[in-house]
């Protein structure tokens, strides 16, 4: 690489790397499980990382979901900036509900955008195809500088759309099943290959939290995914990359003693005051992926009729047990930086062991293997901003998991 102008992206400067710049995302990455993990032995590397490079928390973005923090991560900027703020979302023009996986919701250009038009090289894998699209948002594989690619579609990715023939077959790693540990290995393992035989400027890795979601730090499924994930953690480390390993969300048990979930369902409260179906509840967790969550998280907007007394809702969704934080849709855009247009009247949070649901039949709870794990809220805020270098994180008020790709930058102009 010769190029040494800075790149912009999002009103924010990133210098151009000397060594390869990754940025690591551990789905649903707890900072309990690493604790755990490292206090087992089963981390060294990422031990010395923590006692030799930079070590911290960070804070994601609210709805502490996959896709809005990964496209933090992407862009270097909150949701009002980027768009995306869940996985679905009410069309404000059709009335529609819809996926907001499609490029034409994203509203930033990425920071791997940024450095691939400057001339760089760079290297997206995700472990989920669903989040593909956004992040390889404006990169062109025409010229083999770009590369971004699913596990999940691995069998099926081409150099004219993903910069990379059949994926799975170059990795010489069969395609995994969606719902497994492997799918996150595959990302892990492909980032290594690239980084050795490929050499990108600037890497990004993304994994799924299927395993987060079952099990909890202290089960030996969870350790060893991470024990997996330093062997491939090592590997990268020994090339002389600078890697940021942070996390799009924590991962909160939100079950009864029981094992049953624990769920508030606001829907059917609000058909209680104000009749049935009139105001719409909303969980941007929803997705076609629900077998490991049944579509319950911490975080729901609530979109009510025009006569509706918004005041009096929040009232009581206030005095409802269960239910932390209850937000008007302008309170919301400004604590949490969301886009107005892609959320309802009221914005509502649950807290650490309770989960928002809409109506109860209308959750396939029988779908949930484990007693329920989820995220979505304040409590799954806090996640892991580890560096493999010493670098100065200033006095800032405030790290955040979306200044991965500033440090790593950073950390790989050093
Ligand atoms: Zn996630």
């Amino acid at each position: 690489m010769t190029i040494h102008t800075p790149v912009e992206a999002n009103e924010r400067v990133y210098p151009m790397p000397k060594v390869p710049a990754i940025a690591i995302c551990l789905d649903g990455c707890e900072p309990e499980y690493l604790d755990k993990a490292i206090a087992d032995g089963l981390m060294p590397t990422l031990k010395r990382m923590r006692e030799t490079g930079t070590d911290r928390l960070a804070h994601s973005v609210i709805p502490s979901f996959t896709n809005p923090n990964n496209l933090s991560i992407a862009t270097g900027r909150p949701p009002i900036v980027h768009g995306i703020c869940g996985n679905y979302l009410i069309d404000p023009d059709s009335g529609e509900e819809v996926m907001m996986n499609d490029v034409r919701f994203l509203r930033a250009p990425t920071v791997f955008k940024q450095f691939y038009d400057a001339g760089a090289k760079v290297a997206i894998v995700t472990a989920k195809d669903k989040l593909r699209a956004l992040l390889g948002a404006g990169l062109k594989f025409d010229d083999d500088r770009a590369k971004c690619f699913s596990a999940e579609k691995s069998d099926t990715s081409t150099q004219a759309e993903h910069g990379q023939e059949k994926a799975s077959a170059w990795l010489g790693m069969a395609q995994p099943e969606v719902y497994s540990a492997e799918l996150s290995e595959f990302v892990f393992a492909a980032g290594v290959k690239l980084l050795k035989e490929w050499k990108p400027d600037v890497m990004y890795l993304t994994t799924t939290d299927y395993v987060q979601h079952k099990y909890a730090p202290d089960q030996a499924e969870a350790k060893a995914f991470y024990e997996m994930f330093d062997k491939y953690l090592t590997e990268l480390d020994a090339m002389g990359a600078a890697i940021v390993v942070t996390a799009d969300h924590g991962m909160k048990p939100k079950h009864h003693a029981d094992g049953s979930p624990s769920v508030v369902y606001v829907q059917d409260l609000v058909d209680e005051w104000l009749g049935k179906d009139a105001a719409r509840v909303i969980l941007p967790i929803t997705d076609p992926y629900v077998v490991h969550h049944g579509a319950l998280g911490s975080f729901a907007t609530c979109y009510l009729p025009e006569d509706a007394d918004r005041s009096d809702i929040i009232g009581k969704l206030k005095a409802t047990a269960g239910i932390t934080h209850v937000l008007t849709k302008e309170e919301a855009i400004k604590r949490f930086e969301l886009p107005g247009d892609r959320i309802g009247d009221i914005v509502m949070v649950s807290g650490e062991n309770i989960c928002i649901g809409t109506s109860e039949d209308r959750h396939d709870l029988a779908a949930l293997n484990e007693p329920l794990r989820s995220h979505g809220g304040l409590t799954e805020q806090e996640v892991p901003f580890i560096v493999n270098r010493v670098i100065d994180l200033g006095t800032a008020p405030e790290l955040r998991n979306f200044d991965a790709f500033f440090y790593a930058t950073t950390a790989a102009a050093q």
